[in-house]
């Protein structure tokens, strides 16, 4: 969660050169498809905050070790679930013991930011989609509608002018950050204009459904609907802007 100095999983040597993890994590993405995971443990029990973490390398595959509970969503999929890890053996570290909080920063970095360069490849086709039933809809000749079509445009080419600039500086606090923001709330803008350009029919899911996808999405709603995590995961708004605060204005620190 937000409080991610805060982590009470712990990791302890299982006497075999790796380590036995006890724990457990909410809202873990895809962990019923993954083979693999990473988890962030304390492997010095007397340390606190930041310090004595370590970036551990587990396999997924270890039943009466690790179960994975799918989170069911009101649309009967399960993209998310809850992980639970007793004795879980992680056999190796990623930048070696003591050093998680460093590796776990760093890729929070790349995916708040430069990762969404690539990301932005998949932005530009979503928004392509969205003009094209526009115009299919005729809500395109609505001058609201058109405005905010254009200002999408506008902010996607401005998201990729900043993520190119920051591919070359490293240990800037604020690009992250910014990056996150921009995205995360664009990205939100489009999956409600995605739903509003295809009118009624934005509002009533396509059949057949299923007991096991009783409701069935078509690409706008799956926008809409799972966008609405975009200013959450990989660390929410309220604390990019908190980062912002601190790190580059200099503000005074929030009351913890
Ligand atoms: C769709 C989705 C997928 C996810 N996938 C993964 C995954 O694969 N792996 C993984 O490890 N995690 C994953 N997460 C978890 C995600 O990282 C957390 O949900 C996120 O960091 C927020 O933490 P939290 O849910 O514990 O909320 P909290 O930390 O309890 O926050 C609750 C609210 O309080 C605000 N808040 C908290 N602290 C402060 C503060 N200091 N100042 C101001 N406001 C504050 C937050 O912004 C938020 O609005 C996923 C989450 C979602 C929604």
């Amino acid at each position: 969660g937000s409080d991610l100095a805060g982590v009470r999983t712990a990791a302890v040597p299982d006497g075999a050169g790796g380590y036995a993890v006890t724990g457990q994590k909410i809202w873990t993405s895809l962990a019923l498809d993954a083979d693999w995971c990473f988890v962030l443990a304390r492997t010095d029990p007397g340390s606190t905050r930041h310090h004595g973490l370590s970036f551990l390398l587990v396999e997924m595959d270890q039943p009466g070790r690790i179960e994975v509970r799918p989170i069911r969503q009101l649309t009967g999929t399960s993209e998310f679930n809850e992980v639970f890890l007793d004795g879980a053996r992680a056999a190796e570290t990623v930048g070696g013991e003591g050093n998680g909080w460093q590796v776990a920063m760093g890729l929070l970095a790349l995916e708040r930011g430069v990762s969404t360069l690539a990301q932005q490849i998949g932005f530009a086709r979503e928004l392509d989609r969205v003009v094209a039933a526009a115009v299919a809809s005729g809500s395109a000749e609505d001058p609201v509608i058109r405005a905010r079509l254009v200002r999408q445009w506008a902010e996607l080419d401005t998201m990729r002018r900043h993520a190119l600039r920051t591919l070359g500086s490293t240990g800037d606090p604020g690009a992250p950050s910014v990056a996150k923001l921009l995205w995360g709330g664009w990205h939100q803008r489009l999956g409600e204009l995605a739903v509003q350009v295809a009118g009624e029919a934005g509002a009533v899911g396509p059949e057949p459904w299923s007991e096991r996808r009783p409701y069935e999405l078509d690409s706008a709603q799956h926008l809409f609907l799972f966008s609405r995590a975009d200013t959450i995961y990989g660390g929410s708004d309220e604390i990019q802007r908190n980062i912002i605060a601190e790190r580059v204005l200099g503000l005074p620190r929030e009351p913890r």
